[in-house]
């Protein structure tokens, strides 16, 4: 069992979970359709497509904009989100929490700032091995820019990271670290926790990617002691449009704002504009007000349901996949860390990954095929692509014995 996983959680109850999604009930080329792809997008239930479809229907207007009763009751919800995300990652503050479009934007928010600050000419920035381009590429731009170099963590052959070099790595050129806490193609679950304390024992801050940890694990930014922490709204159950920079408040205080406009200033005039504290100076414009109220309401439901439960139940599903894939000649796995959340990557002898997807969907079963926007990781493991099957909590043993034999039809089909 993963350290990750608490054994004693009571099973979820997986039936009646699975009525609050609609698109579970779909047919697929009229095969019912078996959702494997949670890593590209989670599902929302119902309540959370409720939630936002009152926003629109009866509550719909701008936030922090006047005394309007209905502009007050939709910044009460949107900032009670806020709260709830606040609450979900153990920050200390709702001054920590800033939205942003997703993973992607709260990187290049904090690379753009933060980073710009920091990383001069001759400076370093150290990355993991298994980064997903999101954040790569940012960093990239940014040490082109300063001229700037980027290391890298290296990896196992099983998908860990190789930290016995870690203490070289940083060096005193490194002014930031970014690392991936579960990587969306291997499944491993990174120890950031060591990764953090070990580059703050030489002063250097650590941005941690959660875009695939949070729907599996219990995160606490505090404990975890994160400078920053990142993730999207629409792999937590929530809708797209949303995501979450959490920084610590003495950082997101010292870094100045990004995008400029509405909603961010305290005074403007011609010849100077001052801010707001954060984390409104990193907000300017109008925030996709129904995402975010969307995403409190997906937090509520996975917190109903509870993480651990959650994690214990996706854990099951990934060893009993993990076991009758193994089993199949010509098929490997790649990623067989010891401690993995439930995303599960395999190449097949002779069948491109992009074949293999497209026959499964032939079959219901929805994965993504391709390089996972990590590319550097199919490099390392010398594979031009994957297929990927992620499992959530609605799904089953049954899903995984319909994908088992997709994949076996496709071989026949390619013998
Ligand atoms: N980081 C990881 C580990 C991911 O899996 C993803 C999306 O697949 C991202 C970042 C980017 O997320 P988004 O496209 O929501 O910004």
């Amino acid at each position: 069992m993963s350290p990750t996983v608490n054994a004693t959680a009571q099973p979820l109850d997986v039936a009646a979970i699975r009525r609050d999604f609609p698109l579970l009930s779909r047919i697929l080329h009229g095969k019912p359709v078996v959702y494997l792809d949670s890593a590209v997008s989670g599902q929302m239930p119902l309540r959370t497509i409720e939630r936002m479809a009152k926003y629109e229907r009866d509550e719909h207007t701008n936030v922090h904009r006047g005394v309007s009763t209905l502009s007050q009751e939709a910044t009460d919800a949107y900032e009670a989100a806020r709260e709830k995300v606040r609450k979900f990652i153990g920050a200390a503050s709702i001054k920590e929490i800033v939205w942003t479009r997703g993973t992607t934007e709260s990187i290049n928010l904090v690379a753009q700032t933060f980073g710009r600050m920091k990383v001069g000419a001759g400076d370093e920035i150290l990355l993991s091995a298994m980064e997903h381009h999101a954040d790569i590429v940012p960093w990239q731009m940014l040490a082109e820019e300063k001229g700037a170099t980027l290391k890298v963590i290296p990896l196992t052959d099983d998908g860990e990271l190789i930290l016995d070099s870690l203490d070289e790595l940083i060096t005193d050129r490194t002014r930031i670290v970014g690392v991936v806490h579960v990587s969306n193609v291997l499944g491993t679950i990174n120890p950031v926790k060591e990764i953090i304390a070990r580059a703050h024992a030489k002063g250097v801050p650590v941005l941690v990617d959660g875009a695939q940890a949070v729907p599996h694990l219990k995160v606490d930014v505090k404990d975890l002691d994160a400078d920053f922490y990142v993730f999207s709204g629409h792999k937590l159950s929530g809708p797209t449009g949303i995501g979450v920079l959490y920084g610590k408040l003495a950082h997101l205080d010292a870094m100045p704002p990004w995008h400029g406009g509405g909603n961010m200033i305290r005074s403007v005039s011609w010849e100077k504009t001052t801010y707001i504290a954060a984390p409104g100076k990193f907000e300017a414009g109008t925030p996709p007000i129904a995402a975010a109220i969307g995403l409190g309401e997906s937090i509520d439901y996975l917190e109903a349901l509870g993480l651990d439960r959650i994690a214990a139940h996706e854990h099951e599903l990934l060893a009993y996949a993990t076991e009758k894939l193994s089993a199949i000649p010509g098929l490997r796995i790649l990623g067989q860390a010891k401690d993995k959340a439930s995303v599960l990557s395999f190449v097949v002898d002779g069948i491109h990954a992009h074949d293999m997807g497209s026959l499964l969907d032939g079959e219901g079963v929805v994965v993504r095929a391709g390089h996972h926007c990590a590319q550097p990781i199919m490099t390392r493991f010398g594979v031009p692509a994957t297929t990927r099957a992620s499992f959530a909590y609605f799904n089953t043993r049954e899903d995984v014995d319909v994908l088992v034999s997709a994949v076996l039809k496709a071989i026949e089909i390619f013998k």
